[in-house]
């Protein structure tokens, strides 16, 4: 099984992924994960990449689809794409290199949260440094301040959350990958979940959601 995960930043993407590759055995692809990982190893891409995730801009659609290719040529799981595509041109290369695979795409599923929602949520939004488990200050903190449960590795703020970022990436998430909604409402399988809700309930509706399917 092939599946995208679509919405805001902020929507839940992440944190819904970690569960479903875990229940589904799948490969959590997070190209947003790929690229700062790019990044901390200072490749030729992660220096390429860098300026553009400062600012909140998308990376070119051309460095993220071989970047994918690479890491992906051999994978033989199915594959859960979080925060990928981002654009149209991204969706019809993925269309592209399904087909060349003989593969294809089993469900898009879009995790519908207002806009305000997400602003506030990146605003207290703290990331493990060690395992990548997602915090909350407000709504979902650690038991012990800035420390990992799961881990026990500290916690930080992504460089890209900060107010001015955000705003940024927001506008660019309704701009260029907004349209993406009907793109895959209009080309197949095509799930919407409350991503409103808390962390547990949203997994809980969307394996509901992917059981029922044909
Ligand atoms: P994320 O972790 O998904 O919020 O992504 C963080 C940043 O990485 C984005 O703001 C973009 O600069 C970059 N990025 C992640 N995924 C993509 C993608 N599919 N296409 C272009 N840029 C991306």
């Amino acid at each position: 099984m092939n599946l995208i995960l679509l919405g805001y930043p902020g929507s839940g993407k992440g944190t819904l992924a970690k569960d479903l590759s875990k229940e589904l055995d799948m490969v959590h692809v997070s190209t947003g994960d790929i690229l700062r990982d790019e990044m901390a190893k200072k490749t030729q891409l992660g220096q390429e990449a860098s300026s553009y995730m400062a600012s909140g801009r998308l990376v070119p659609d051309r460095l993220v689809m071989d970047m994918l290719k690479t890491r992906l040529g051999s994978e033989t799981r199915g594959l859960l794409f979080d925060g990928f595509p981002r654009t149209v041109e991204q969706a019809e290369m993925l269309d592209g290199w399904f087909t060349s695979r003989g593969q294809g795409l089993d469900a898009v599923v879009f995790l519908n949260v207002a806009e305000d929602v997400v602003i506030a949520r990146l605003g207290s939004r703290r990331t493990c440094t060690g395992c990548g488990k997602i915090y909350n200050v407000i709504s979902a903190p650690p038991a012990k301040e800035d420390v990992c449960d799961a881990c026990g590795k500290p916690l930080m703020t992504r460089p890209d959350d900060t107010q001015a970022v955000i705003q940024k990436r927001v506008q660019v998430y309704k701009d260029q990958t907004e349209p993406l909604l009907a793109y895959y409402r209009a080309s197949g399988s095509f799930l919407q979940a409350d991503g409103g809700k808390a962390p547990d309930a949203v997994t809980k509706d969307v394996m509901a959601l992917l059981r029922a399917q044909p």
